[in-house]
């Protein structure tokens, strides 16, 4: 990493990479956030690798963004291609498709790729851009096994480049307030939460409706997010955990990913967590009962605008765009030549990935299944 990230340093100031005078004189590649502004004026030039729904959030995001840009695009299709040309002013040199995708190694002119592909198909092109040096960013989950995580945040470290989940909600104000109220006990112990995300789906030629592709239902989609939120909350990892599927109601619908699914996570301090994630109904929200108060978001994990209250009153922090924030947080690590924190790095994906796998099994098993952790 320290070798790509100096290269890119390099770069963006213009400097010869084999300028060895010139490199002592540059802050070291480790430096702290105090001592670093390196990406004031400059930003770092992102491919979007698949143009689906949420890659235009994305664009819009990074459009509106400080410090970065939408440089490149990969798409599967041509027509796609000409629209995204034409609205970010990407030039051809900087459009692929999935077959020549591994010639965006000669372009100097981006930095990272971001993964926002069907779940399955993340595997495959994390592993594919890091191999052409790029950093990645790649969506929630990061992957439908630990095994494929595992191999993506290998392919990343042997590559030397970053590997960041997209898990927007680590920018985001009411979220941030959440964890910090539940990891400072500010209303004591927390005891119980819920933590739940539901939408109506009702599309059967949707990606999300197959489990090759899905790796499972609204668990995968949405439930990620509930695991995730439990876990920084308590600041603590699960240590077992139980679960049930919910009645399947339409099963020409969901004939290979569950319609609901309802859990339950067990942390050291005895504290559970309980979540459900549906296709069937509306749902998005957060609730912490400590001992001294309770917390609680609604809508707590969408694109909001959030609202949310404790105990002791309203909380008011402003609507943020998610995407944008996000991709300028990142980008100001990458540009200082830092290493990204762990709270967005490829082990906290593949750690959801684990819980989730736990969570399958333990519906399926009718057990309560215990999580080992690395
Ligand atoms: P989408 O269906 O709108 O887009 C998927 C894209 O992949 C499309 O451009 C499609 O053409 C392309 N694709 C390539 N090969 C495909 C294939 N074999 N089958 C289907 N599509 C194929 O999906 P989306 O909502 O943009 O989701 C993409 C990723 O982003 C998923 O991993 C999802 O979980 C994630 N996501 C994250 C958030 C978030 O808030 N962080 C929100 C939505 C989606």
């Amino acid at each position: 990493m320290e070798n790509l990230s100096r290269r890119l340093f390099l770069q963006k100031f213009g400097i010869g990479a084999s300028t060895t005078a010139v490199a002592v004189l540059l802050p070291s590649i480790e430096m702290t956030a105090s001592s670093s502004k390196l990406y004031e004026g400059r930003r770092l030039n992102i491919a979007l690798c698949g143009l689906g729904r949420y890659a235009g959030y994305l664009a819009e995001g990074i459009v509106g963004s400080q410090y970065c840009r939408v440089a490149g695009i990969v798409t599967g299709t041509p027509s796609k291609a000409v629209d995204w040309k034409k609205k970010y002013d990407i030039p051809d040199a900087s459009i692929y498709n999935y077959q020549n995708f591994d010639e965006i190694k000669k372009n100097k002119d981006i930095d990272m790729v971001y993964v926002v592909l069907p779940n399955s198909m993340h595997k495959e092109f994390t592993i594919r851009a890091a191999e052409a040096g790029k950093h990645v960013i790649v969506e929630k989950p990061m992957a439908v096994t630990v095994a494929d995580c595992r191999e993506m945040i290998a392919a990343c470290k042997n590559s030397g480049v970053q590997l960041a989940l997209g898990y927007r909600l680590h920018y985001e104000p009411y979220n941030l307030e959440i964890k910090r109220l539940g990891q400072e006990k500010v209303f004591g112990q927390v005891r119980l939460i819920e933590a739940s995300l539901g939408y109506k789906s009702a599309d059967p030629n949707s990606w999300r409706m197959k489990k090759a592709m899905a790796g499972g239902g609204p668990l995968m989609n949405l439930g990620v997010y509930c695991v995730q939120c439990s876990r920084y909350v308590l600041g603590e990892e699960p240590v077992s955990v139980t679960a049930q599927f919910g009645p399947v109601i339409d099963k020409e619908l969901f004939k290979e990913v569950e319609e609901s699914i309802t859990w339950q996570l067990q942390f050291p301090s005895g504290a559970v967590s309980t979540s459900t994630s549906a296709y069937n109904c509306n749902i998005d929200r957060f609730f912490a009962a400590a001992d001294e108060g309770f917390f609680e978001l609604s809508p707590a994990i969408s694109y909001g605008p959030f609202k949310g209250r404790t105990s002791k009153g309203e909380l008011n922090f402003p609507t943020i765009n998610q995407q944008g924030t996000q991709c300028d947080e990142i980008a100001k690590v990458l540009l200082d030549g830092r290493k990204l924190p762990d709270h967005i790095r490829g082990e906290e994906g593949m750690q959801d990935v684990r819980i989730i796998q736990a969570i399958y099994t333990a519906a399926r098993t009718g057990k309560r299944v215990s999580l080992s952790h690395v």
